[in-house]
């Protein structure tokens, strides 16, 4: 198929996917799943849907050759975040296509994604292409946005044998931007871990008509947000973001000069980009007295930290001594939620194939590898797959990354349509490329 028209295919796969209404909760995804598995059955896939909740199915689509080689497969969540149509210019279940963008919860994170997998899969097995060493497989799952209780983690638990793979493709980077003159794009090779936890200050309730009566707690955590607030990155560099700093020209053994030099170049870029580098502290809850009229003997705040991958509890607690100093000590600090991140090696055959094709396409630019600081399903198919090299590649060329990621998970979500034949040209050929 031509460019133009898989962008054409792939921009009316993506208006069926945005109409499905597939909100998590409660997800509802087995609609948009169906509608999935009828267009890649025309094409001469083989499909399976895969449940653990009826109303929420999993799709295993293949297109297998008859030699041995790798399993190659594209991976896409059907499920969405909500959205407040008060809020849009235009619905966000509409699928319209205004000014070359398509609108719609969903369009970037990652229906997008998913149309452009299924559409490049479509089309190799609609002209009778056929992996000459190894197999194509698609995985379109439910309940990515919750944490894949009945998606990718139930799968890759339950029916690993049916979701196995050698290389695999997801969401999380592909989208270019500039740097050092030249176009890059990023393919995310890791995700950092969570380690969220409460920070408790302690003192003694009274009458608060009489302040001094007590000791007020709630007081107690003003300096800990101070500190947040002006606390500067400490580097802790892992493999991906030191390899993403040499292929941008910069001395991973100087980090903070590095850093220095992309926040003068473009201070919206080193926003997007920082939190890879290093451990990252955020106050998001706080709660004291539950009475305006008492002191509260308690107090605490609920801070989502996240650790870059090949680094554990260990470096949030030296994170949190670093901030909170010598007073750090005054307060009890309670792990409530403990992942460790994950990764896969940024050099492989993968790497190679999205290399190759980038410099192909978009001539001039390079590829980079990046760390997610939030979380995807490659996390669930690196742990059952422990050779599985999985990687977040989308490639996005007329919506730079600036552009893209404000609008995932907020208002107005939409793409150009360029874009869309762009990615899916790229999975075409990636599959031709590595699979024969
Ligand atoms: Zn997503």
């Amino acid at each position: 198929m031509s460019l133009s028209d898989l962008q054409a295919e792939t921009t009316e796969v993506l208006a069926r996917l945005v109409r499905f209404n597939t909100v998590n909760p409660p997800g509802n995804e087995r609609p948009a799943i169906e509608y999935l598995a009828g267009y890649l059955e025309d094409a001469g896939l083989r499909t399976e849907l895969l449940a653990c909740d009826e109303n929420r199915p999993n799709l295993v689509a293949d297109l297998e050759g008859t030699g041995d080689g790798p399993i190659l497969c594209y991976l896409g969540h059907v499920d969405t975040v909500l959205a407040d149509p008060s809020e849009w210019a235009h619905d966000p279940w509409s699928g319209d296509v205004v000014d070359g963008f398509l609108w719609g919860r969903g369009a970037l994170d990652m229906k997008s994604q998913v149309a452009a997998e299924a559409v490049a899969a479509a089309a190799l097995g609609r002209e009778g292409w056929r992996p000459a060493n190894g197999h194509l497989r698609l995985v379109f799952v439910a309940d990515e946005e919750t944490g894949g209780d009945v998606g990718a983690h139930w799968l890759t638990t339950v029916h690993p044998a049916k979701v196995r793979c050698d290389m695999l493709i997801n969401e999380g980077g592909g989208e270019v931007f500039e740097y050092g003159g030249a176009r890059r794009y990023g393919v995310c090779a890791g995700e950092k871990g969570i380690f969220r936890f409460k920070l408790t200050a302690h003192g003694a309730a009274g009458h608060a008509s009489i302040p001094r009566t007590g000791d007020n707690a709630l007081l107690k955590l003003g300096p800990v947000l101070d500190k947040l607030a002006g606390a500067k990155l400490s580097v802790q560099l892992s493999e991906a973001p030191a390899a993403f700093l040499r292929s941008i020209g910069e001395d991973p053994d100087d980090p903070a000069a590095a850093l220095a030099r992309i926040e003068a170049a473009d201070p919206a870029l080193l926003t997007l980009l920082e939190p890879m580098f290093g451990v990252t502290l955020t106050p998001t809850m706080a709660h004291a007295s539950d009475k305006i009229n008492v002191i509260p003997s308690r107090a605490y705040l609920k801070i989502d930290c996240r650790v870059p991958p090949g680094f554990g509890e260990d470096a949030a607690h030296e994170r949190i001594a670093h901030v909170l100093g010598a007073d750090g000590r005054d307060f009890e600090i309670e792990f409530t939620e403990k992942v460790m991140g994950n990764s896969s090696p940024t050099a492989s055959p993968l790497m190679d194939a999205i290399d190759r094709w980038v410099q192909a396409n978009d001539p001039g630019a390079d590829t980079v590898p990046v760390i997610l600081p939030g979380f995807s399903d490659s996390k669930w198919f690196r742990d059952a797959f422990p050779d599985c090299v999985a990687y977040g590649f989308f490639p996005q060329r007329h919506m730079s990354v600036l552009e893209a990621a404000p609008l995932v998970h907020n208002a107005d979500e939409r793409i150009d349509v360029r874009d869309l034949g762009f990615a899916a040209s790229s999975y075409v050929d990636i599959a031709r490329e590595l699979l024969g």
